[in-house]
């Protein structure tokens, strides 16, 4: 079978963001570009959040994916520009990570209009209500903020935005 850099997009998007496993790492944005070097399959990746530390587990997961399916020899290039940002969340990537019980983050765009005095509108993705509040800046990763829903009286995470 020849392999195309379509076919290996086919594979990375198996493999699941470790801390949103309902997002895989073509849809958040983290693969970047795949192409072929000769023999060799060359990925570029962007790291989400810096300091996640699930890159190393992803890192990992793309070449023993790759390897399994036959590719011989993959090179990872991390690249840091431009910086990823949830802007690259397409509109139906946040619509599953609401359908998981995650707040999609705003676009980043949206918040020049936005006072910074303001509190943000963060909405439940259970009720969709704006009584939320905040819980804690951190839940279980860095990446995540913990809000309270005041309708609905549920917890659930908010992806926030950069
Ligand atoms: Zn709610």
């Amino acid at each position: 079978m020849v392999m195309t850099e379509q076919t290996i997009l086919g594979y990375l998007s198996e493999i699941l963001d470790p801390e949103i496993p309902v997002l895989n790492i073509v849809e958040m944005g983290i693969v970047r570009s795949v192409f072929f070097e000769n023999e060799k399959v060359v990925v570029t990746i962007t790291p989400t959040y810096s300091g996640c530390p699930a890159m190393r587990m992803i890192e990992d997961n793309i070449v023993e994916k790759l390897k399994e399916n036959g590719c011989g020899e993959v090179e990872l290039k991390t690249v840091y520009t431009p910086t990823w940002t949830t802007d690259w969340l397409n509109e139906i990537t946040k619509k599953k990570l609401q359908q998981y019980g995650i707040s999609p983050p705003h676009t980043t765009s949206d918040n020049h209009f936005v006072e910074i005095t303001l509190p943000k509108k963060i909405s439940c993705p259970y009720c969709q209500s704006h009584q939320t509040s905040l819980k804690s800046d951190f839940s279980s990763t860095a990446c995540k903020a913990m809000y309270y829903c005041n309708a609905c009286l549920q917890p659930f995470e908010y992806f926030k935005e950069i």
